[in-house]
């Protein structure tokens, strides 16, 4: 089949190798001034240009058969206007609900679940007396543009609110004194069958995911089944196709939602190795019609996040597969990860430890 993904990015560079695998060809979208590199070699790279009316951006495209967004940031009216000539899964609803934090929370709350406490928030806001109310650390966010921690800031306590800009949406949020940080891989396929990954547990640096072990060990009982009744919940009111992922806080055996991203994650890499099927070839199987593949994992596994760093020596993780992004390398930025796979889950999160250790000194 011949598939757009809006996005020229690492996600779609694994889509689209996941793709070609199974005989697929496909086209990326780019942003103006975005560096394709990910996606190199891997199919026709078409620029967003202002101008660009959904028709010629389709044939531009080189009129898929089916459309999939790489990011959540993308227009309602692109979206809307692409939907008239070809499927776009996930659809236009899905992304207009998680590209904005107050509307991804009210739907969230809405279907039942409970998110950190928080409140719309805007520069006149007392944000000393709504810490008291919601729980410090404060953490204000903007509504849209947020990802791998930006355009967030976290208050530790009163007086030290930053300047907000008042053409901007914020939300305020009550700290979670988490006990662990976990997130869900979900698929659902087209004749509404949902099949889920085992909980992955995440640790984050800086608020940018560093590492992830699956499946998360010593899970309360129960909790994957609850997990998964939330991704039921939440993908059929959807009508959701394709791969969307909860990342949730652990607090007292209660599960929180903290966001949700409609699209493969980095915290489902780990499959790429690790499982039947990998989310990459799960979400295409998705979105082309295809009955959805085993989500069992094969072996205790891990992920580690190549951020600013080349891989290590080899010795350092004997067995380890890299996964490099084709970017070029700046301090902070996601560059490729690493795969690892082990005996048991106590020998595998000694190897994250160690790899840990070894790229930032922070194990
Ligand atoms: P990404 O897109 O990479 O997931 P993001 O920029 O959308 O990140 P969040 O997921 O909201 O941001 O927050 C990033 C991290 O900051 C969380 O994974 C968590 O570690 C921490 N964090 C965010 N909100 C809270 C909260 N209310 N309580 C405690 N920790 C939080
Ligand atoms: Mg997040």
């Amino acid at each position: 089949m011949r598939i757009a993904i809006l996005g020229c990015g690492q996600l779609a560079r694994m889509m689209a190798l996941a793709g070609w695998a199974r005989g697929h060809r496909f086209s990326f979208l780019a942003e103006p001034g975005e560096d394709p590199a990910p996606v190199e070699g891997l199919g026709e790279v078409v620029v967003a240009e202002p101008n660009l009316s959904p028709e010629l951006l389709y044939r531009a495209l080189g009129r898929p058969e089916v459309i999939t967004p790489e990011r959540e940031q993308l227009s309602a009216e692109l979206l809307n206007g692409l939907a008239q000539l070809a499927p776009v899964y996930p659809d236009g609803r899905a992304l207009t609900l998680t590209q904005h934090r107050a509307r991804e929370k009210t739907f969230i709350n809405e279907q039942g679940f409970a998110t950190a406490p928080w409140q719309a928030v805007d520069p006149h806001t007392d944000l000393d007396a709504l810490g008291d109310l919601l729980g410090w650390p404060l953490f204000i966010k903007s509504c849209e543009d947020g990802y791998d921690g930006l355009n967030q800031w976290r208050l530790d306590g009163p007086g030290k609110a930053p300047k907000l800009n008042p053409d901007i949406e914020y939300i305020a949020e009550g700290g979670v004194a988490f006990e662990r940080e976990l997130s869900l891989v979900a698929v659902r396929g087209t004749d509404g069958s949902v099949a889920c990954y085992p909980l992955t547990e995440n640790r984050h640096q800086g608020g940018v995911l560093q590492s992830s072990l699956a499946p998360a060990p010593s899970l309360p009982e129960g909790l994957q089944a609850k997990a998964e009744q939330m991704a039921h919940t939440l993908m059929a009111e959807l009508n959701y196709l394709g791969v969307l992922t909860l990342e949730l806080f652990l607090v007292e055996e209660q599960l929180l939602v903290n966001e949700l991203a409609p699209r493969v994650h980095n915290s489902g890499h780990w499959t790429q190795s690790g499982a039947d099927t990998c989310q990459f070839e799960n979400h295409l199987r998705a979105i082309t019609g295809l009955p959805l593949g085993a989500t069992r994992a094969l072996a205790p596994s891990a992920m580690v996040n190549l951020l600013g760093v080349t891989p290590p020596a080899p010795e350092l993780c004997p067995g380890a597969k890299v996964h490099w992004y084709n970017k070029g390398v700046r301090p902070g930025r996601k560059v490729g990860h690493i795969n690892l796979n082990d005996a048991n889950e106590h020998s595998v999160r000694a190897s994250v430890d160690r790899l840990v250790d070894a790229l930032y000194g922070n194990a």
